[in-house]
Formats: C-alpha cells, structure tokens, sequence
C-alpha cells in the first residue's frame, strides 16, 4: 500500500475512533459507537497489514490469529460483573506492550538518528517504558482485586507518600542516566538502566494500586485506562505510528476526563484517591444503631399496589443476581396499570460506569425512564415507594450525614426522603466500601432478605395473581 493511501486509511481510523467515543456516550447510540470502533480498528489493521513484507505477515498473523480468538473467547464468556477486572486485565497487556516496544526500539539496529532527535527518541522510550511498567503492574493488582484473588482493604506502609516520591526522584536520575549511555553508545549499560527503571516503576504501580482500597477502585481502573492510552501514544513515538499516538492520546484524555467525572461524583479529590488509604472489605456485616424491620414479598406487593409513583435504584446485588429481566416486566405490569415507576441511577452504581444502564438496555426498559442521581435526587420527597435492588453504598445516609464515615461527601440516592422504602438484599451485610449503612434501620425502610432475582421473580407472580 503506498505511503499516501495508508495516511489516508489513517485518518480514516482515527476519525471513526473520534465517531466511536461520542457514539458510546449514550445507550441509544452505544451500538453504533463500538460499530464504529470496530470498522476503524479494522481500517487500521489492514492499513498497517499493507505495509508488511513476508516475514512481517508471518509474524503479523502469528500475533494476530490467537489474540483474536483469545480475545473473542474471553469477552463472549466473561459475565457483565466482571467487566471491569477484563477490562483491568487488557490495561495490562496495553503496558505490557509499551514496555517491549521500548526495549525493542532500544536494540533496533536500523535506528539512525543523531543529535536532539536521538535525545527526544531515548526521552519517549524512557518515558514509554516507565508508564507501560507502572500501567501493567497496577492494572495487574487492580485485576486481582476486582477478582477477589487480593482483599480490597487498602495496604498502608509507613511513610509511603515518601517512599512513592523517593521512587519518583530514583526514576527521574535513572532517566538522565538513561540517555547519557545511550548517547554515549554504552547499550549495556542502557539496557541496565532501563531494567531496573521497569522493575521499579513496576513496584510502584504496584504500590500505588495495593494502597487503595474499596470504594476508589472504579476510578483507579479508569485512571488505568488513562495511563494505558499515554503508554501507547509513548509507543506510538517509538514506532513514529501517528495513528497509535493519536489513538492514544483518545484513550488517554478520556480516561482522564471519566476518573475526573468519577471523582467528582464521589465528592473526592484525584489526588486523594491517588494516595489511596480508603475503603475496606466487602461483604462484612458492620453494625449500625437500631433495629432493622422486614418485610415478606407479599407486604412488598401490597405497598407496591398502594403506590402512586415508584423509583427503583437498582445496585451490584442486581446484576450478580440478573433480576433486570423479571424488574422489566414488572416495570410493564405496573405501567399498565398507571403507576409512575422510574429507575434511578448512581454514577458508580456496580462495578463499571454505565453498568446499570447496559443492564436495564439490555432488559429493554425505556431510556425514558431512566434517570441520572441529578435528575431524580430532588423527586424522592414526592415518591411514594422506593425499591432498593442489591444497592448499598450508593444510598448510604451516612455519606451526607457522618463526617467521620469512610464515603463522608460523596453524593448519594437520597431515597430515605420517600414515604416507604423496601430494600432487597440477602443480608445486613456491607457492600463494596465495607461500611455500615444506616439507611437500613431508619423508620420508613423495610428489609426484604434473599436474592434479589428470586424476590423479584415472586414478586412478578404475586403482583400477577393477587
Ligand atoms: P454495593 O457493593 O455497595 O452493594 C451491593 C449489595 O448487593 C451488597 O450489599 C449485597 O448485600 C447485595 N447483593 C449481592 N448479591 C446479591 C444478590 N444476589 N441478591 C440481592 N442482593 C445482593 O453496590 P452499589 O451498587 O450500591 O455501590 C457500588 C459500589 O461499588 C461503590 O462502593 C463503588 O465505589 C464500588 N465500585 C464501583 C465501580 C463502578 O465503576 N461503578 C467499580 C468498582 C467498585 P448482601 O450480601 O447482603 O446480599
């Protein structure tokens, strides 16, 4: 392929990456945006499969055709709960890639550049390598927490905030260390150096992610998602591969701007979710003040029938127990018979942004009547009924009420403001922050145990039959 037309093919790519971003921003037009996604990736592919000689196709679709189908096989099978670990697992193999791009620029022998030109080569692999290190060890982590396989408590080393800096500064004297030998052709001593930068830079990611705990680890997945984007617009310079740089830079900016969204609606500045130290265990039953009141699937109809206007906020606990199905029925059932229902909506309700409103899509439920935390919060006041579905930190009272609690400041679901709120979970266990939520003892709550796909489907039949 002449060098014009893959230019072409490229800007082409980027474009419908561009398309594919704005596209993704909203259920209705999500479809279309990873469309779009796809056609590009595909675009590129060609463009850059056009440019190989023999051997470059041999090794392009040795890469290739097992990536693919691992790929394939992986995203068909993984279940929506664990997007994100899925996701943290490629941010990894995004680092992992900077990192050998790095070295491999390094011991290109077709390298003829002099001068300032060699100076900015040697400052992008440095920096390529140093961010693909930290990018792959901590997405690791973040894997490994999200998976379960490392509790979510944050680990707290003494005088870590120094040691991060002092690692810091390590990395930045290795930097000049760096460029000195290879300027100097001593490609030994280079290659030393940039090893023991990766180890650590390595340790730090790993550091870094260890150190945050629980309710932060959204916008630390998303904050890794930004890292890999700068580490492939690194590689990008290595390679001179503007269509990776701007890639890159794409995936970078918008992984920023969405921890910077996150952070904002969890009422917590980036940098302290960067120093970590937050959250706990999931899953612990934590005592709160006062006696909680339950309440059987029939008394939930009963307040279900009596109701004039419903909110439901749905939770993690509903998609681990797939009830967005049957809740979409009962949703029709209820329409019909002229009940004002909508769902409200968390920004990190779940495990990754936008996961409750995959799921309620996915069950065909109304975007209409899907609304954001700003465009309900005020309406709770004049709602009859809230049913919680397998959600918990997103309406912990404490949050705007304790300043000592762990999620003090972060915007919730003010459902408590309701005349009746029921709230289906197994237990009076913690959710993701590990935290007590008085919300469950408060006057006008009432606790309907068991899986939430199990009550509503009772509660479907029930509502049908009573
Ligand atoms: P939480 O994790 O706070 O609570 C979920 C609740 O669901 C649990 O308390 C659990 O209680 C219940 N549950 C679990 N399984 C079932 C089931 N089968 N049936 C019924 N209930 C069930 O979830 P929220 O959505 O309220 O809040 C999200 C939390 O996750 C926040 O702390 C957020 O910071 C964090 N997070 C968010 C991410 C994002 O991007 N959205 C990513 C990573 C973390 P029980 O065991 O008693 O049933």
């Amino acid at each position: 392929m002449p060098n014009n037309i893959a230019t072409v093919a490229y800007i082409i790519a980027a474009a419908l990456f561009i398309l594919s971003l704005s596209g993704l921003a909203h259920p209705k037009t999500s479809r279309r945006g990873n469309l779009f996604g796809i056609i590009g990736m595909l675009v590129a592919l060609i463009a850059t499969a056009f440019h190989l000689n023999a051997s470059g196709w041999m090794m392009f679709l040795i890469a290739l055709i097992p990536a693919a189908i691992i790929g394939a096989t992986l995203a068909s099978r993984v279940k929506m709960t664990e997007m994100p670990q899925l996701v943290a697992m490629l941010h990894s193999f995004v680092g992992a890639a900077a990192v050998l791009v790095g070295f491999a620029t390094l011991l290109d022998p077709h390298a003829q550049l002099a001068g300032s030109e060699l100076l900015i080569h040697n400052i992008e692999i440095y920096i390529g390598v140093c961010i693909g290190s930290i990018t792959f060890t901590g997405s690791i982590i973040a894997f490994a927490k999200l998976h379960g396989m490392i509790g979510g408590k944050p680990l707290i080393l003494p005088a870590r905030h120094l040691l991060n800096i002092i690692v810091i500064l390590i990395t930045i004297v290795l930097g000049v260390m760096f460029t000195q030998a290879v300027g100097d052709h001593d490609m030994t001593k280079a290659l030393w150096v940039l090893g023991i930068a990766t180890v650590i830079t390595g340790l730090l990611g790993v550091h870094m992610v260890m150190a945050i705990g629980g309710a932060d680890m959204p916008v630390v997945v998303s904050m890794l998602n930004s890292y890999s984007g700068w580490a492939a617009a690194a590689a990008g310079f290595m390679l001179s591969n503007d269509l990776l740089i701007i890639t890159g830079a794409l995936v970078g900016s918008s992984g920023a701007i969405l921890s910077y969204i996150m952070c904002r609606g969890m009422n917590r500045s980036f940098i302290s979710v960067i120093l970590g130290g937050f959250g706990a265990a999931e899953g612990t039953a934590v005592a709160v003040e006062g006696e909680h009141t339950e309440i059987k699937v029939d008394g939930t109809v009963d307040l279900i029938r009596n109701a004039k206007s419903i909110v439901i906020v749905p939770g993690y606990g509903m998609a681990v127990a797939q009830a967005q199905h049957t809740l979409s029925e009962i949703v029709k059932e209820l329409e019909a018979a002229g009940t004002k229902v909508r769902f409200a909506i968390h920004p990190i309700a779940g495990r990754l942004p936008g996961h409750m409103n995959v799921l309620l899509a996915e069950a065909n439920v109304s975007y209409d009547i899907v609304l954001e935390m700003d465009e309900i919060n005020e309406d709770f006041p004049e709602t009859d009924l809230v049913l919680v579905i397998g959600a918990n930190d997103i309406v912990n009272p404490s949050a705007l009420d304790d300043p000592a609690s762990p999620i003090a400041g972060m915007p919730v679901l003010e459902v408590w403001k309701a005349k009746d709120v029921i709230v289906m979970k197994r237990s009076m266990a913690s959710g993701y922050a590990g935290i007590g939520n008085p919300l469950f003892v408060k006057e006008n709550t009432k606790m309907l145990f068991g899986d939430a796909k199990k009550n509503v489907d009772a509660i479907l039949t029930a509502y049908r039959t009573g």
